[in-house]
C-alpha cells in the first residue's frame, strides 16, 4: 500500500491523516489508532485488534487503565509540575514504594529507559572517577539494547549500531551472554561496571541463566565493579516476579548495584526510574538532573500501577497467564514443527524455524477477518528478528485472550507456513 493510500481508501467517510508531515522512522502499516481498552485497540475504521504488543512491553494493565486515567486525572487537578528542584508528594510516595519492595535506597526519575540507562552509565563513571581510581569502562553484552541515546546505542550490541552514527562513545567492550570467561577478559583496572539485561528482550528473548548471573556477580563484586541490571523491559512484573534480578538472587551477596526501570512503571505514560544502593549512590548536586525528572504527573501514575502490582494475586496472575501462554506456544510448535518457545513469565518468544515471522504479522493484522470469529477483527504481533515472535501481551490478560490469540496464530501459520 502507497504510504498515501490511507486517504483513498474505500468505506465510511473518515476523517484524512496526513501522514507525511511525521518523520519515517520505522516500517508502520497504514492503520491509525484512535482508542484502547484492555487488550484491544480499535484502528480509525472501526476495526478492533487483539494487542499482544502492547506499546512494546509498556502497558503492562492493558490499555487506558481505570487506575491510570484516575491518577491522571486527579493529579492534573491537584499539580502538574512544580520543579524538579522542588519535592512533590507523589515522587516521594513512588521512591519510597520502589525503596521498600527493592533491594535499592536511592532513587532519580526521568522519562524514558534511555534517560535511566544514560543515568547508570552516568553513575558508574562517577562512581569510578570517586571509588576506583578513574576507571570508566562498562562491560556490555553482544545483542543488548539499552535505549537509543549515542551512549546507550554505544552500549548495546545491535548489529549495524557501532557505525550508524560513528563515532561512537568509547568504553563498552561487548562480551558474550552466558559466557563468564568472555566477561572476564575484558575486565582490566579500567573496569567499573558489568552492564546487562537479564532477558536481552529486542535481540529476542535470549535469558541470561541464573547460574552466569550468580557468576558474574560473584566475578563484579571480586573485582571491585559494579553489577548494572537494565531492568527497563524486564522489571515491573513482567517476568512474574516485580523485578526479574530477584530470579537469580538467593542471599545479599547476589544483589545487583544499580537497576533501571521504564515502560511498565508508567503503564503506558513516559517514567523511567534509576535505582541504586546507598553505596553506589554517589552523584553529587548538579551532577545529575532532568526538567521533567519526577514530575507528580507521571509518578502519580506509577504509584498507581504499583499498587495495582502489590496487591495479593497479581504476580501470581502473570505467572500462571506466562505458564498458560508457553502451554499453548508448544502446542502449536508441534502442530507446525517449529523450532521452540522459551521465556520468563509474560515476556515470551516463539522461534518459527523459518523466516516468516514478517508474514504472520501482517497476516494475523490484515487477513484475519475472512475467518469465523475474526470479522472485523485482528491481532497484533510483534518480530523483532525474522524468525521469531515475541509475545509481551498486558499482564492483565486473561486466559481466554491468550486462547484467542493461540486461534488467530494458528490462522496465520496455516495460512502462512
Ligand atoms: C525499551 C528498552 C530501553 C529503552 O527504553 P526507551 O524508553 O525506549 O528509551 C532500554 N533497555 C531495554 C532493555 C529496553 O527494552
Amino acid at each position: 500500500m502507497s504510504r498515501t493510500s490511507l486517504a483513498e481508501r474505500p468505506g465510511p467517510a473518515r476523517p484524512v491523516f496526513p501522514i507525511r508531515a511525521l518523520m519515517d522512522i520505522t516500517e508502520r502499516p497504514d492503520n491509525v489508532f484512535v482508542r484502547g481498552r484492555g487488550s484491544w485497540l480499535t484502528d480509525h475504521e472501526g476495526k478492533t485488534y487483539l494487542d499482544f504488543v502492547q506499546g512494546w512491553a509498556v502497558n503492562c494493565l492493558g490499555h487506558c487503565p481505570d487506575v491510570v486515567i484516575d491518577a491522571l486525572s486527579a493529579q492534573a487537578r491537584e499539580l502538574i509540575t512544580p520543579s524538579p528542584a522542588y519535592y512533590n508528594e507523589p515522587a516521594l510516595r513512588l521512591a519510597e514504594l520502589l525503596t521498600s519492595h527493592s533491594t535499592f535506597q536511592r532513587i532519580f526519575f526521568c522519562n524514558s529507559g534511555a534517560e535511566a540507562n544514560e543515568g547508570a552509565i552516568k553513575l558508574a563513571r562517577k562512581w569510578g572517577r570517586s571509588r576506583k581510581d578513574g576507571a570508566y569502562e562498562i562491560v556490555t553484552f553482544d545483542g543488548a539494547f539499552h535505549g537509543r541515546t549515542i551512549a546507550t546505542m554505544s552500549a548495546s550490541g545491535k548489529p549495524g549500531w557501532d557505525t550508524m552514527f560513528a563515532p561512537q562513545v568509547p568504553g563498552f567492550p561487548k562480551a558474550v551472554l552466558n559466557d563468564l570467561g568472555s566477561v572476564e577478559r575484558l575486565i582490566t583496572d579500567k573496569t567499573v561496571a558489568v552492564m546487562l539485561e537479564p532477558v536481552q528482550g529486542e535481540s529476542g528473548v535470549v535469558l541470561a541463566s541464573s547460574d552466569f548471573l550468580r557468576a558474574l556477580r560473584a566475578l563484579t563484586r571480586e573485582r571491585q565493579c559494579l553489577m548494572i541490571v537494565d531492568e527497563v523491559q524486564t522489571g515491573m512484573g513482567r517476568t512474574g516476579t516485580l523485578f526479574a534480578y530477584e530470579h537469580f538472587t538467593r542471599g545479599p551477596e547476589d544483589v545487583p548495584d544499580i537497576m533501571t526501570l521504564g515502560k511498565g512503571i508508567g503503564a503506558g505514560v513516559p517514567l523511567a526510574a534509576l535505582c541504586a544502593t546507598e553505596r553506589v549512590a554517589v552523584f553529587e548536586r548538579g551532577e545529575q538532573g532532568g526538567t521533567y525528572s519526577g514530575n507528580p504527573l507521571m509518578t502519580a501514575v506509577g504509584c498507581a500501577v504499583m499498587t495495582e502490582m502489590l496487591k495479593p494475586g497479581f504476580l501470581p496472575h502473570v505467572v500462571a497467564a506466562g505458564n498458560h501462554l508457553s502451554r499453548r506456544l508448544i502446542e502449536l510448535v508441534s502442530e507446525f514443527g517449529l523450532s521452540h518457545e522459551r521465556g520468563l513469565g509474560l515476556l515470551r518468544a516463539l522461534d518459527l524455524g523459518s523466516d516468516i515471522a514478517a508474514s504472520l504479522v501482517t497476516y494475523a493484522r490484515d487477513r484475519l477477518e475472512s475467518h469465523p470469529g475474526w470479522e472485523h477483527r485482528g491481532l497484533l504481533l510483534n518480530a523483532p528478528r525474522p524468525n521469531l515472535l515475541r509475545f509481551m501481551p498486558a499482564l492483565t490478560v486473561t486466559p481466554a485472550e491468550i486462547d484467542l490469540m493461540i486461534d488467530g496464530l494458528r490462522l496465520a501459520l496455516g495460512a502462512v507456513k
